[in-house]
């Protein structure tokens, strides 16, 4: 048994831009090291390299028109895989002793949905004796495996459940989610120049930004850190500024605007359960119910969703977050007047807790989302 008091432990992940090319992947390396030499146990959970998920599903796609999900994990589980031995390697040359693992040797156990799986359990035994031994832990992100031993991949941006379930099962102090952006923005700066960076946000509204399509966010995790009480704080891996912290407290004045565009809309028609079983099967998600419609999210339908009957179509919905936004109708529909007087389509829209929504063309996306969030900046202001 050992018998070595175990230090605090941390859980770090890094995305696939911060270990995009092999320079990126050693400064991860540097940066693992130095959280070591403070003193830290650390488990690292890693994403694919760059784009590699990406050019994995291009190649199947190159030889089935509907790839097979169970055969779809297998192949696109080795992005993962790749990093994760890259990164124990230049650990281990750089003089830290470190030891990569798959999702299932973490003991990742999920639900047999191919492509799409959840975490039923977890099991981290071997991470756990991996810090005992002095070790750092390197598991491979968005992966586990099935009660049947099949191996599932946990939806695109999954990485972050597998940290976030890591954190949780090993009682870590916190979860990084390290990546080249600095923390969460209350908009993409790219497409609104006055967004700002928010230093903390509460789980609940981090857990409506994520549903609204926002990247840094990964849904299934942040609702996994609010059930089991964990911190998270996004970071940059690279940069030096102070990112946002995650966590329980409330955060009033925060507020921020995302947008989805890998929905479709498909209308229910006259078996809406055939329909529902349908979308299921293909691996599609369900975002809403809006009467007869339904917004899915195609993310994890590597196979596409065009053969469905009912199928309306790509649409894109814009989503304006803040605490208790959805319940204050006055504000929804003044962020509504000023979506019209700026002359823009919208061609749905609805609210409900932390948020409200509007549907519109896709070419509209990006001025609505910045009509919305200089808005939702002033009903902010005023209501402060
Ligand atoms: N590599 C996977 C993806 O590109 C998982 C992740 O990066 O979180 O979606
Ligand atoms: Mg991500």
């Amino acid at each position: 048994m050992a018998s070595q008091v175990m230090n605090r432990i941390v859980v770090q992940k890094y995305g696939g831009s911060s270990v995009g090319d092999l320079v990126r992947l050693r400064g991860v390396a540097e940066r693992i090291a130095r959280t070591r030499a403070e003193g830290a146990s650390v488990v690292v959970v890693v994403s694919a390299m760059g784009n590699t998920t990406n050019e994995l599903i291009a190649l199947a796609k190159q030889v089935a028109a509907k790839p097979d999900r169970r055969e779809m994990d297998m192949l696109i589980s080795v992005g993962e895989r790749i990093s994760m031995a890259l990164l124990a390697m230049a650990l281990r040359d750089l003089g830290v002793p470190a030891v990569s693992l798959t999702g299932s040797q973490s003991g990742i156990i999920t639900d047999e949905s191919h492509a799409d799986a959840r975490v039923v359990e977890v099991r981290p035994d071997r991470v756990r004796r991996a810090l005992e031994d002095g070790l750092v832990a390197i598991v491979a992100g968005f992966q586990g495996m099935s009660r049947a031993r099949e191996v599932t991949t946990l939806g695109r941006g999954g990485s972050d459940t597998t940290a976030v379930v890591l954190a949780a099962a090993l009682n870590a102090e916190h979860c990084e989610i390290c990546s080249d952006v600095d923390g969460v923005w209350s908009a993409d700066p790219r497409v609104v120049p006055g967004a700002v960076k928010l230093d903390s946000l509460a789980l609940d509204e981090a857990l409506a930004l994520g549903r609204g399509g926002a990247k840094v966010l990964y849904e299934e995790a942040v609702r996994y850190a609010r059930d089991k009480g964990v911190s998270i704080v996004a970071s940059s891996t690279f940069g030096t500024g102070t990112g946002t912290v995650i966590g329980p407290t409330p955060s009033p004045s925060a507020f921020a605007v995302t947008s989805d565009e890998q929905l479709v809309a498909v209308r229910l028609g006259g078996d809406p359960s055939a329909t529902a079983r349908a979308i299921a099967a293909a691996g599609g998600k369900v975002r809403r119910k809006h009467g007869d419609l339904v917004q899915v999210d195609v993310r994890n339908a590597h196979g596409g969703l065009a053969h469905l009957p009912g199928m309306l179509g790509p649409i894109a919905v814009v989503t304006a977050v803040r605490s208790g936004l959805g319940e204050r109708l006055v504000d929804v529909e003044s962020l509504g007047g000023a979506l019209a007087a700026a002359q823009l389509t919208v061609l749905d829209s609805g609210c409900s807790g932390d948020l409200a929504w509007w549907q519109v063309p896709p070419a509209e996306v990006a001025a609505a989302t910045r009509v919305l969030h200089e808005s939702l900046g002033q009903t902010a202001t005023s209501a402060a």
